[in-house]
């Protein structure tokens, strides 16, 4: 589907309202905005991203005044394609602002494109959360969980967003911004009209709610999660109470769960609470799903505050063996508890978990990480249905139904037969408290029999959840356009018609959002086959931790729209320059990629096809040459005093402008950056006898890479005196090259391969190799995938590479316990209670080193080691990225020198020379960076220090 072109006039009047940047009709940009997290596919005629909420409400005024459709979008998770449409999109994701001032009141304002996580994050740090927690928190924004009254796992305790609001900014589709909330009805609730100011379509829809109200009483479900239809249920049930409550007009209860069908949100105020004080989980495993549902009716006494299930083929997916998981359990039982008496709930947990026949006994995981990890596999479970088998995609089309609780242990065995009948895998699981279940049968699209399968287990599943079991088809997803079709079955036609009304005197010209909720559409329509069997789920997570996007706020200039654009045919060939030079390489988007999609990899695939200029492939090959690499940074080592001074510096700035120009318009040295020092004498010169050309043989390696054998900032030698250390062991520094990373980065693979095969022939006989460097330990972590599958180097690179450890992993081993003891004691013999903070390079996070240093820091400094916030956010140096792009590099900083300033430390410890060097820069002296090297090898006690060699 492509929506109307638009008008030369109507762009340049959007141009107009939200400037040059704000306005989007490139076909890349086109593309990045035609799909949402579901199944579809619409091309918009235009994008158009406001900052801020004036902007916003002219964009919709001026659409709505010219006929033109406006879809809305925030995080553009939505799983039922609710956040696209032809005509303009309007992404909100940059009114991100977030005040906290009304913390201590209980509330905070947000903008619609806030991150969900985002807002938690600020939160836990002040003791508050924002309680709707859905599987996509990493990713979607407050806007879009207003639209889809989203809810979660915790929404058993604590609500949907519906529960959750406290007032909102509303712009109708004519009319001005107004502040809904909450009112106390005086009087007859028939006589009340709210004071006037209320845009026309609450006033219609008040005066024809006592009509509705008892059509709405009869045919509402009896469902504790429900986002099926305009929730005019609870609008009718507050203002005509049943008992003696007070009637109270609530327009947020219509608002929340619309779809953006009705209206624009522009601000939301969110009650939040405290954080709980401990939370435990068990885990529980059956054999049968009528045992699990059994369970759960004794469980809800308890008032736990979370109860989600998977079934056997979530199980096989989320990895048995990971989380030992008894290969015979059928299903499985997360409880979750977060209020006291915690251990008396436990003890009567388990009491009633031990009724029932288990393949093994229940486990309650106690440890905030043992919970996490859990509690990760849980949301990220859609996208990783998606590593099935590399040709069945787990297709949301049937994903969302809830029924009255108690039925749902039936409900369970009746999908369970009717999917085996279909012969067709399928992953169930969801909310049981909450009677809700998620669907996702895996299908091959590509299959022509697809469509007509699709459709008979749409209607069969919708029909038998409305009929027999009296439910609905959406808990909490929303009904978008993968529901909306079988809305007139939900609640009867005469309902039905009162939401057509609805929608009609909210928008009478259906601009906004067409399509979606109140459309007749087959939901088969606007399929995007070609992208849903690709093995990206769109879920948006490596959005919300790529930096280009964390600065843009743009679906098009982000890891997820880089993915889809790049491996969209009509690209291919022809990748837009912008989408293959905004990557910074930095691999972030791989650490939370639940389908196990690497996008810098999709990213350097065409960089290495389209980008590979010879300027920087002639610096890539002299790094392949560490000989002739440090004879160059000897030289300017040795001249350094000379040159790196202010008119000098202008010049350099001058002379590599022009060279990279070409090829790079923003790269230079700039003049400003504090460069490090150069070593006159490159580190393995310098310890030349601990080196193989020396003649030095032994089993463990430290392999420097580029940065710590030619840069003179201590690490080359802190890491050696540490590693000297290692008792039983013999230290060398193997013959090596650069690891790969700057070179891969400019798209020269084959040089990356060579390199990757030097290394492979020097490092093979080496017990333990042990790097300093973030960027090495990730690139020899992934020494196999530079040769083919099945070959006898791959082998060997994968044997390699499991040997290889970071520094802050080598120091936690048994063998340097006596090492670490000295060191600690040292510190607190030293101690000036300074703070210290740690910044996690994102190459080292990558590479799967997150706990350890962590681990390390708090061993060695007790209290003095404090986490920061984003201390796991790109600090935008990205090894050379901020030489290629200085501005935008600095741009990304501006979020971590916000966290390192208010962490309030002294020292800012990493292990990434790019990172040091970034932060050095910004920070100047105040923190201090150092090498978590060096900042461990200054509490060896002296004597070691000068005996080692
Ligand atoms: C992996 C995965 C797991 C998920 N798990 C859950 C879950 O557990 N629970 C759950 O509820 N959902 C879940 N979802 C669905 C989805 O993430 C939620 O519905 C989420 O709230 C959508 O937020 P968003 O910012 O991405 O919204 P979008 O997709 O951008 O928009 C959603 C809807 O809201 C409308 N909208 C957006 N902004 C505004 C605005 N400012 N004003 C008015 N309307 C607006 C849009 O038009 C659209 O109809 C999941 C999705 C994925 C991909
Ligand atoms: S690449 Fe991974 S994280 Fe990103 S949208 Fe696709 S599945 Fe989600
Ligand atoms: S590597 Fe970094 S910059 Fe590139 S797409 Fe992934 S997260 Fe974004």
């Amino acid at each position: 589907m492509s929506g109307d072109p638009v008008s030369a006039a109507a762009r340049r009047e959007l141009v107009r309202i939200a400037g040059e940047q704000g306005v989007l009709d490139n076909p890349e940009d086109l593309k990045a905005f035609s799909y949402d997290a579901g199944i579809y596919r619409v091309n918009p005629a235009i994008v158009v991203l406001p900052q801020n909420a004036r902007e916003a409400t002219e964009i919709l005024h001026f659409a709505a005044e010219n006929g033109i459709s406006l879809t809305l979008r925030s995080g553009g998770t939505n799983l039922g394609g609710g956040s696209i449409g032809p005509g303009i999109v309007m992404g909100l994701s940059r009114l991100n602002s977030i005040d906290l001032s009304g913390i201590s009141d209980g509330y905070v304002e947000v903008g619609p494109g806030v991150i969900l996580k985002e807002l938690n994050d600020q939160l836990a740090q002040r003791g508050y959360f924002f309680a709707p927690d859905p599987s996509s928190g990493l990713a979607c924004q407050i806007g879009g969980m207003i639209g889809t009254n989203a809810a979660g796992a915790h929404s058993l305790k604590y609500g949907a967003v519906k529960e959750n609001v406290l007032g909102l900014d509303f712009v109708p589709v004519a009319g001005d911004p107004v502040w809904l909330s909450p009112m106390p009805v005086k009087g007859p609730p028939e006589e009340w009209r709210g004071g006037g100011g209320m845009p026309r379509g609450f006033e219609s829809v008040l005066e024809n709610l006592p009509l509705w109200a008892p059509v709405l009483k009869k045919h509402r479900k009896n469902v504790s999660k429900n986002a099926s239809g305009y929730n005019l249920f609870d609008l009718a049930d507050r203002l005509y109470p049943e008992s003696n409550i007070p009637p109270v007009w609530d327009p947020l209860r219509l608002v929340i769960g619309s779809e953006g069908t009705l209206g624009l949100v522009t601000k939301a105020r969110l009650l939040i609470r405290s954080l709980p004080f401990r939370k435990s989980t068990i885990l529980a495993f059956f054999y049968d799903l009528l045992s699990l549902g059994g369970a759960v009716a004794g469980l809800q006494g308890l008032g736990p505050s979370a109860l989600e299930m998977m079934d056997r083929t979530t199980l096989d997916l989320v990895g048995r063996e990971k989380f030992s998981i008894p290969p015979d359990a059928d299903s499985l039982l997360l409880i979750e508890f977060d209020h006291e008496p915690q251990d008396e709930l436990l003890k009567e947990a388990m009491r009633i978990l031990s009724g029932y026949p288990s393949p093994s006994p229940a486990r309650i995981a106690r440890s905030e990480r043992d919970q996490a990890e859990l509690w990760k596999a849980r949301h990220a479970l859609f996208p990783t249905l998606y590593r099935y088998d590399g040709v069945h995609r787990p297709i949301n089309f049937a994903d969302d139904v809830a029924v009255p609780v108690h039925r749902l242990p039936e409900l369970l065995e009746w999908l369970r037969s009717y999917f085996k009948g279909a012969e067709l895998p399928v992953a169930i699981y969801g909310h049981i408290g909450n009677g809700n279940a998620h669907i996702n049968p895996l299908l091959n699209l590509a299959e022509s029999r697809s469509m007509s399968l699709m459709l008979d287990i749409s209607r069969t599943v919708h029909r038998t959840v409305i009929e027999r079991f009296e439910g609905v088809p959406c808990g909490e997803h929303g009904e978008g356009r993968v529901r909306a079709e079988f809305l007139p079955e939900v609640y009867g036609p005469e309902v039905y018609r009162i939401f057509e009304k609805t929608k009609g005197f909210f928008d009478p010209e259906g601009v906004l959002n067409p399509g979606i909720k109140i459309s007749r559409t087959s939901f088969l329509d606007n399929i995007d086959v070609a992208r849903v069997v690709q093995p990206c789920a769109t879920c948006g997570k490596c959005n919300t931790v790529c930096p280009s996007f964390d600065v843009l706020r743009q679906e098009s200039m982000g890891a997820r729209g880089w993915y889809q654009i790049l491996t969209d045919p009509a690209f291919r060939d022809h990748p837009p320059e912008g989408v293959l030079d905004g990557c910074l390489n930095c691999k972030s988007c791989r650490t939370v990629c639940p389908a196990g999609v690497d996008v810098s990899a999709v990213v350097l695939e065409a960089r290495s096809r389209f980008r590979s200029d010879p300027l920087t492939r002639a610096i890539s090959r002299t790094l392949l040459l560490p000989g002739r690499l440090t004879t160059i940074t000897g030289w300017l080592g040795r001249t350094q005093p000379a040159w790196d001074r202010p008119l000098f510096r202008k010049a350099l700035e001058e002379v590599t402008r022009l060279l990279f120009q070409r090829f790079y318009p923003s790269a230079r040295i700039p003049s400003g950056l504090a460069l490090p020092r150069l070593r006159s004498t490159s580190l393995r010169r310098k310890f030349r006898e601990l080196t193989e050309e020396g003649g030095r043989q032994g089993d463990l390696a430290y392999f420097h890479g580029c940065a710590a054998n030619t840069l003179d900032d201590g690490v080359g030698e802190s890491m050696i005196r540490l590693l000297g250390r290692a008792a039983g062991r013999r230290l060398v520094l193997p013959s090596q090259t650069c690891s790969g990373t700057p070179i891969e980065t400019y798209g020269h693979k084959d040089l990356v391969r060579e390199a990757a095969r030097q290394n492979l022939t020097t490092l093979q006989s080496y017990g333990k190799i042990v790097t300093g460097c973030a960027s090495c330990t990730l690139a020899l972590r992934d020494l196999p995938v530079h040769f083919p599958e099945g070959s006898g180097e791959r082998e060997r690179a994968g044997e390699i590479s499991r040997r290889v450890v970071h520094v802050s992993q080598f120091m936690l081993d048994p063998e340097m316990a006596p090492v670490l003891r000295e060191i600690r004691e040292n510190a607190d013999r030293e101690s000036d209670g300074k703070r210290v903070t740690y910044h996690a390079s994102c190459h080292l996070r990558a590479a799967g080193v997150v706990d350890e240093p962590h681990d390390l820091l708090e061993k060695v400094l007790g209290e003095r080691f404090h986490i920061m916030q984003d201390e796991d956010r790109c600090a935008g140096g990205a090894g050379t990225y901020l030489l290629k792009n200085p501005e935008f590099s600095r741009e990304i900083f501006a979020r971590k020198e916000k966290a390192v300033r208010e962490s309030r430390a002294h020292t800012v410890t990493t292990s990434c020379p790019a990172c040091q060097m970034t932060l050095r820069d910004r920070l100047g002296d105040d923190p201090k960076v150092s090498h978590l090297a060096v900042l461990l090898s200054r509490y060896l006690s002296p004597d070691e220090k000068s005996s080692f060699r």
